[in-house]
């Protein structure tokens, strides 16, 4: 259980140095990461932070501007 923990931990650390290692031109704005997230997390195609269509972790994925939500119709789109 505590290695889970640990893990867990490991992996949020990790994907909060990623995402903020990316450059602030690729990078929503803090509003729109909200936005996304809050769809992601309310979303029926999340588990345990991925999304199953695309195989991506949403923390990441929602991070990028360039991105969109996979599903049909699509949830949230690329900023412009
Ligand atoms: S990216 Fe789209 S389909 Fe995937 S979990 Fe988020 S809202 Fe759902």
């Amino acid at each position: 259980m505590l290695r889970d923990d640990s893990s867990q931990n490991d992996l949020f650390r990790s994907m909060s140095e990623y995402v903020a290692s990316i450059p602030p031109w690729e990078k929503v704005s803090d509003a729109s990461y909200f936005t996304r997230l809050e769809a992601c997390s309310a979303c029926a195609n999340i588990i345990s932070g991925i999304c199953r269509i695309c195989g991506c972790y949403v923390e990441s994925r929602a991070a990028k501007r360039r991105m969109a939500c996979p599903d049909v119709p699509s949830k949230w789109a690329a900023d412009a």
